[in-house]
């Protein structure tokens, strides 16, 4: 399989086609809903055993990896009806449950997608300012091909969200400062790898004028995915509050009964008590 060409789950029940189109393939997460996501879908993993670690383990820095990728541009090709959906979002502020993004209440329609039949999480709506409405963060761990790439750092090209090291316990190393925005992606436009920036202003991109003549950015055929269209609807974003989509009901994990584990965060309190990233919690004071 050509590297990039398609994400698979663990079970590979669930198989997307990516169109080999990306915004960036090398991202690290520090902010809280990403450690949370990763956490859920650990408690729900349920594949092959000997790929639990790959799916279920942190990056090396503790951060959650990702990579971009455009709703226009992907499309389910087996396993439709395991795709699941849940929310898990909190108010950073509070650190409590948010049925709706703090900051964008009326506008902000993530909504995580994972594989039901092995629990894996495939990727999420972002970023929820609607900047890019149909850009995804996707799990890297499902990419055929793709391998972790860390700059000097320690860190991947890309950083997201540098200011919740405090509460996730990731620490950076400089010249990553705690508030940064961190490394922005290079928005490559699909497939022309020329690192222009129509996916940071879309009104610049050729899609978005006329595709048959205007080529401001890369040949007028490579710009499906930035076209403002979700390809297929198994990739559709939902109302905040939304309990249902594509007929699936959409699980808030704030109603799950031991929900509030999650909201702990176990790679601050290890990091705390000065325990070692790798003792369970619970069992470095036996
Ligand atoms: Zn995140
Ligand atoms: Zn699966």
């Amino acid at each position: 399989m050509a590297a990039f060409s398609e994400w698979a789950c663990a079970c590979e029940k669930v198989k997307i086609s990516t169109g080999n189109n990306f915004s960036y393939l090398h991202g690290d997460c520090c902010c809280d809903d990403c450690n949370i996501r990763h956490r859920v879908a650990a408690d729900k993993y349920c594949g092959p055993a000997d790929k639990k670690q790959h799916w279920t383990s942190f990056a090396p820095n503790d951060t959650v990896e990702l990579y971009g990728a455009y709703g226009g541009a992907m499309e389910v090709t087996s396993g439709r009806e395991n795709i699941g959906y849940f929310r898990c979002g909190i108010d950073s502020k509070t650190g409590t449950w948010s049925k709706k993004h703090p900051q964008f209440p009326d506008t902000c329609r993530t909504v995580t997608l994972y594989a039901k039949c092995c629990g894996v999480w495939i990727g999420f709506h972002g970023p929820p300012n609607s900047l890019v409405p149909v850009h995804f963060e996707m799990n890297p761990r499902g990419l055929s091909g793709w391998t972790r790439k860390e700059e000097a750092d320690g860190f991947q090209y890309t950083v997201f969200s540098t200011k919740f090291v405090d509460t996730t316990g990731v620490k950076l190393n400089p010249p990553l400062k705690k508030g940064d925005v961190g490394r922005m992606p290079p928005f490559r436009c699909c497939g022309c790898g020329t690192g222009t920036m129509c996916g940071l202003m879309p009104w610049l991109c050729c899609s978005k004028m006329d595709a048959a003549k205007c080529c401001m950015c890369c040949p007028a055929s490579c710009c499906p995915c930035i076209a403002g269209k979700i390809k297929d609807s198994a990739f559709e974003s939902a109302p905040p509050g939304a309990t249902e989509l594509n007929g699936k009901q959409i699980e808030y994990i704030c109603d799950l009964p031991d929900a509030d584990k999650y909201l702990k965060f176990p790679l601050k309190e290890a990091a705390l008590s000065q325990a070692p990233l790798s003792v369970e919690m619970g069992k470095s004071q036996q």
